[in-house]
């Protein structure tokens, strides 16, 4: 569905295939892939693979697919090696529009973890 897309966005084009990433998990709705610059042992990015620019533009109709990612992160945290809640355990992370930090237009949620130290946070 390339109307999902918008063809100048990074993540549209790692959604498409059209750039490679490390991938975590991918369903037709979904895609997890590592990030290129990792600050703590685990770190990846999942992502609508539907073009949703960040959480600021979130309707209500997105809340099945948002509840969707928000029920993977724990599988894919633990899968990705978080070690168990409560001595291990993750950060979720939205960073959303300028004062939010986003650098990349398309919504993502960073699943961060691992023993500490971490480079940020
Ligand atoms: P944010 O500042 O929340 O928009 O985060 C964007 C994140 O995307 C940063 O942590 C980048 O390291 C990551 N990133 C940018 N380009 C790529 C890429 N091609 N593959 C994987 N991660 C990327
Ligand atoms: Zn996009």
């Amino acid at each position: 569905m390339s109307s999902n897309h918008d063809p100048n966005c990074i993540f549209c084009k790692i959604a498409e295939g059209k750039i490679p990433s490390k991938k975590v998990y991918e369903d037709e709705e979904v895609l997890a892939f590592h990030d290129i610059h990792p600050w703590a042992p685990v770190h990846f990015l999942l992502i609508p693979k539907r073009h949703i620019v960040s959480m600021a533009h979130v309707q209500d109709g997105d809340a099945p697919l948002l509840g969707k990612i928000m029920a993977l992160v724990p599988k894919l945290a633990q899968q990705e090696g978080c070690r168990p809640y409560p001595e291990g355990g993750f950060r979720v992370v939205t960073n959303t529009g300028a004062d939010g930090g986003q650098e990349v237009p398309h919504l993502h949620f960073h699943v961060i973890g691992g023993p500490r130290p971490w480079l940020k946070g």
